[in-house]
């Protein structure tokens, strides 16, 4: 059996959690069979004639961590280029009827999630939510009996509703043809998100129910609505969704115990309540949305110059990556207010240390505030306050003095790049 380990975030404000559970299970040795008729590809970088050149900066996973920011990603995954085929299947239960209608419910999520993935990738994920099923799907017991509280585990009551649901639309649907799931629960089942967040995703889970002979390896499940009171739900309220969506592709939650304070509101697998938001740098390149070309790899001693050009921009040199060892290294990328970043108050670089040896929620990536206890620039709902002035202006400087490195943002150039100077040993 995959080991089971699950992260619950704590609340940091009083009205509203802003995080989400995270169910990970262990990625079985084997790939699991092909997927939609086609090879079930892993999540990777995108080849490029500099691959050798970036080498020492693709640090690898960790064994005994379950979802790391190692590369490449462990099989098992769903695909995260191309064309993607995701099945949203809306369920409600005979004491939680739905309300509304089933395609209300999908409306909710889309295509605001297909844009979203469209936008963060620059093109190189084509998202296709299908609904084969327009109707809610009746599952057979009461929501309650499925003993599904946050933080629960696959075994057994996720299993058993994977099972009733798989039965109940087996008839309509064919599985095989599907990267990943995403199961819509009716708003009224369960508590309220603003109490308890259930959304979970078990992902890279090939011990799951098999349908049409492929197993539900990588399901996401939405709880409730992720509603603040603010009167943005309609235009934020989704964003679970891509989060959930992210563990599906492999990535890790990056909000701890301490909720968003290792890295606020600059990747939305750390936040995703509130204002739109990206993922780093990182993970694009980890999800073959960057490709080789695109990392300027800091291996030389002594000093070097990069330029970069500004992430949500889809040409040009976007992440500078300075490696201290195998698993862990420095990161730089420019965050400015456009595409997904809808709440960026102090554009420049961002300095971010990621550790492919820490797990998911335990902090696997940490960013460098260039202002420490300033308060952040940021007074915007559900967006972590403190590190929202995080980026290095020009003129500015980080050093870890203990690894001997500085990185010193030059300046911005006209056409919105930045030029950084980094100092190694
Ligand atoms: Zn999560």
């Amino acid at each position: 059996m995959p080991q089971t380990r699950h992260r619950i975030r704590t609340p940091r404000r009083t009205s509203a959690f802003v995080g989400i559970t995270a169910l990970a299970l262990a990625v079985s040795a084997t790939a699991s069979g092909g997927m939609a008729g086609r090879p079930h590809s892993a999540a990777g970088p995108v080849a490029a004639s500099n691959e050798s050149a970036v080498a020492p900066c693709r640090i690898t996973g960790t064994m005994g961590v379950q979802m790391s920011e190692g590369m490449p990603t462990p099989p098992g995954y769903s695909r995260s280029t191309g064309e993607v085929r995701a099945l949203n299947l809306m369920i409600d239960f005979p004491d939680a009827k739905g309300e509304g209608t089933a395609l209300d419910r999908l409306a909710e999520f889309f295509p605001q999630t297909s844009d979203w993935f469209r936008t963060s990738s620059y093109g190189r994920l084509t998202y296709h939510p299908e609904a084969p099923v327009r109707t809610w799907l009746r599952m057979p017991m009461p929501f309650a009996a499925y003993g599904i509280d946050r933080g629960s585990a696959y075994e057994p009551g996720y299993r058993q509703l994977v099972e009733h649901i798989v039965k109940a639309a087996d008839s309509e649907v064919d599985f095989s043809r599907y990267d990943l799931v995403n199961i819509l629960v009716t708003p009224n089942a369960g508590p309220s998100a603003l109490d308890t967040v259930l959304s979970v995703t078990f992902s890279g889970n090939a011990e799951a129910p098999v349908a049409d002979g492929v197993p539900l390896a990588n399901t996401s499940f939405v709880y409730s609505r992720q509603d603040d009171g603010s009167g943005a739900y309609r235009e934020t309220g989704y964003r679970v969704l891509p989060h959930e969506n992210g563990h599906v592709f492999g990535l890790p939650d990056l909000y701890t115990s301490d909720g968003g304070a290792t890295v606020g509101h600059w990747d939305i697998m750390s936040e995703d309540w509130g204002a739109n938001n990206d993922l780093l740098g990182w993970h694009k390149w980890k999800l073959g949305w960057l490709d080789s070309s695109q990392i300027s790899c800091a291996t030389k001693s002594g000093t070097s110059d990069h330029v970069l050009s500004p992430l949500a921009v889809g040409t040009g040199v976007k992440l500078a990556f300075v490696p201290l060892s195998e698993r862990s290294g420095y990161a730089l990328e420019v965050r400015t207010q456009a595409g997904n970043d809808e709440a960026v108050c102090k554009p420049g670089v961002l300095v971010y240390k990621v550790d492919s040896g820490v797990d998911t929620g335990m902090g696997p990536v940490t960013v460098s505030d260039s202002t420490n206890s300033s308060g952040g620039c940021t007074r915007r709902a559900n967006v972590h306050a403190e590190l929202s002035d995080a980026p290095f202006r020009p003129g500015e400087t980080f050093t870890d003095e203990a690894a001997g490195i500085s990185i010193s943002v030059v300046g911005e150039l006209r056409n919105g790049s930045y030029q950084v100077r980094i100092t190694r040993p």
